[in-house]
């Protein structure tokens, strides 16, 4: 997998990957002022197109918000950045990774150092293997809670962030899991590591509503609407441990981890053969939607020019 592509958007240009470099005194260095960005690209019939880019474009300039950092370019500027990144690397399925940052200035907390902007791209396949589509995961619960909403803001995608999601997904590795699920402050499921969490129970699909320390996942809100489409109930609900070990079928969503079944939860195995039935009906229309299968009234897939 080329991890190390050719060229890299930064500060506005194009620019060779070893020139794409910044100071170590960069304030997002020591504080984790960072907000970015996870997107993919999918080949289509109609050549590579990116899946929802204008949203998570949005989403960078809403993370970016929050922690008061101005964005030195426009949102369609950012878009039309991320397209040329694909481009001129030759990349078809990919992924895209937008960042903007505090730079070098001040050392305060609350330092105004200008914001600077990067975006990657590179070929990542499924992120929590190629066999766990099919097969499904085993994860556990993790001994580390989610940050309660008063503390680090979940709606921003930020650095920082981060931190709590590399405990989550370094426990469940140490300890054989291939991800991590973590509870909110009040003891009720939050999100994995880097994703959102689904379950099925008696044919409904239920998962933790916003407020439960979530990333708002694009990829949460694109399921929610394909199963509500094919007629199957959502339920956006608190949801507590127990009911992972007691549902039917189970399956984490995001942009990197796309659908991916879970077959056990903390060595308790989920019933069904994999994926179960609902997943796989929501796998084929999530498939079939990013990869240009299937129509796309939302209009959310961009080609790259
Ligand atoms: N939660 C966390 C903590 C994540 O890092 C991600 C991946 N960005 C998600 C959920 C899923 O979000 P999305 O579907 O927008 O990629």
């Amino acid at each position: 997998m080329n991890q190390t592509p050719a060229f890299i958007w930064y500060q506005g240009k194009i620019r060779p990957w070893a020139e794409a470099t910044t100071h170590v005194m960069a304030h997002a260095l020591h504080y984790g002022s960072s907000v970015f960005e996870g997107i993919r690209a999918y080949d289509t019939p109609k050549g590579p197109m990116i899946f929802r880019l204008h949203d998570h474009i949005k989403r960078l300039f809403a993370s970016a918000h929050i922690y008061d950092m101005p964005m030195p370019y426009a949102i369609d500027e950012i878009k039309s950045a991320c397209k040329e990144v694909i481009r001129v690397n030759g990349l078809g399925a990919s992924y895209l990774r937008p960042i903007a940052y505090r730079g070098v200035g001040g050392f305060g907390l609350g330092a105004d150092n200008p914001t600077e902007v990067a975006i990657a791209a590179w070929v990542w396949g499924p992120y929590l293997g190629a066999a766990a589509i099919k097969e499904g995961i085993d994860v556990c619960m993790s001994s580390w809670q989610r940050v309660a909403p008063n503390t680090l803001p979940t709606a921003a995608k930020a650095g920082g962030n981060y931190l709590s999601s590399i405990l989550i997904a370094r426990e469940a590795k140490r300890l054989g899991f291939h991800e991590g699920i973590a509870l909110t402050v009040g003891g009720l499921v939050s999100e994995g590591a880097g994703e959102n969490v689904f379950v099925v129970i008696d044919g409904v699909l239920h998962t933790p509503p916003l407020s439960a320390s979530i990333l708002h996942g694009l990829t949460r809100d694109t399921v929610m609407r394909l199963a509500r489409e094919e007629g199957i109930e959502v339920k956006e609900m608190n949801l507590t441990r127990e009911l992972l070990y007691l549902c039917d079928e189970m399956f984490l969503v995001g942009t990197a981890a796309e659908v991916t079944p879970v077959r056990s939860v903390d060595r308790k195995p989920l019933p069904g053969a994999m994926p179960g039935v609902i997943t796989g009906r929501i796998q084929k229309r999530f498939f079939d939607l990013v990869q240009g299968q299937s129509p796309d009234p939302c209009g959310w897939l961009e080609a790259v020019g």
